[in-house]
């Protein structure tokens, strides 16, 4: 992977999840200069559905980038499920994938670095500076600084951009299983406690994530309110291990001040529940146009 010195860039992007990768390339694609930090090391996981929606494939598309066959696991539309009750509906157009978000990482780091995008892990971003931010204390000089570091943004107080007008909590816990999908729909199952939601995401496994208002119910508890999805994963052996999140709905006054700009889960976000985030990220921002 590439490691350019620290100095002068158009846009620096302080995060490299999907939105930070994705307004790297677009501006990329628009003959800037552009250097990624981000403190993690790649393939970054995160718990999540792992749906990326017929919307989303088509803003990848339009960012040169294919889902390889093989990577991902088509699905159809989504199904309601609520004790004896469903309800569902296909997309009108297009197909959503499954995907594995280590995969979704790996296919957008890899395209990220044939377009030019300079990267850097393991490269905490740890403030602004007069003429860009700074990374591990030291100044990058840049045009624009993109505040693309998630939900809980350093980015978004240093700019002074966190007034917002609402703000809703729940928690997350996912988890992936070695079993054959039994539909190619993604199924949002409604319980009284939470909602999972289960997406297949290759041809043996799949991922179930669970939401609700309790930072302590777990995932293997909470199944035991959904005893059919239990009956399906109760031989299936778990393909990786549980990991929690936090998802928070909120608005921001403004997303942007003088050079910097907040994008994806740092500009504000809806409740994981609607499957959206992913889709939200791969648009780049109209200032970078
Ligand atoms: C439980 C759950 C389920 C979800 N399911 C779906 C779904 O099915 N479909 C969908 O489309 N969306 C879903 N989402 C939403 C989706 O996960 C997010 O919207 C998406 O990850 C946002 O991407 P991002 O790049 O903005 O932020 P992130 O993915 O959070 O990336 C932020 C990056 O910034 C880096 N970073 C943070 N601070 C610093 C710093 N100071 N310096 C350097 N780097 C930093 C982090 O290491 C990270 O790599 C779900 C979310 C949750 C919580």
């Amino acid at each position: 992977m590439s490691t350019p010195p620290l100095n002068s860039v158009d846009v620096f992007v302080a995060g490299g999840g999907p939105s930070g990768l994705a307004t790297a390339i677009a501006a990329r694609r628009h003959g800037l200069s552009v250097l990624v930090a981000d403190g993690a090391v790649p393939p970054i996981d995160k718990a999540c559905g792992e749906g990326l929606m017929p919307d989303g494939v088509d803003a990848l598309h339009k960012l040169g980038i294919t889902i390889p066959q093989g990577e991902a696991q088509p699905f159809r539309g989504i199904r309601f499920v609520s004790g004896n009750n469903q309800a569902e509906a296909e997309f009108p157009r297009g197909t959503a994938y499954g995907i594995r978000r280590t995969t979704l990482h790996r296919i957008m780091v890899e395209h990220a670095e044939a377009s030019g995008v300079s990267l850097r892990w393991q490269a905490a971003v740890t403030g602004l500076h007069p003429e860009g931010a700074l990374v591990a204390g030291d100044p990058v000089r840049a045009r624009w600084v993109v505040g693309a570091d998630g939900a809980h943004s350093r980015m978004r107080h240093w700019a002074s951009l966190d007034a917002h007008q609402r703000k809703h909590v729940r928690f997350a816990f996912r988890r992936h299983y070695y079993v054959a999908p039994w539909t190619d729909f993604m199924e949002l199952h409604w319980g009284e406690r939470c909602q999972l939601y289960v997406t297949a995401v290759g041809p043996a496994e799949i991922c179930v994530a669970m939401i609700s208002d309790s930072p302590k119910l777990r995932l293997e508890d909470a199944l035991g309110g959904f005893p059919e999805l239990s009956e399906r994963l109760s031989d299936a052996k778990h393909a990786s291990s549980e990991r929690g999140a936090i998802t928070v709905s909120r608005r921001l006054r403004r997303v942007y001040r003088e050079r910097v700009v907040m994008v994806g889960d740092a500009s504000g976000g809806v409740d994981a529940i609607t499957g959206e985030g992913l889709f939200v990220s791969p648009h780049p921002p109209r200032l970078l146009g």
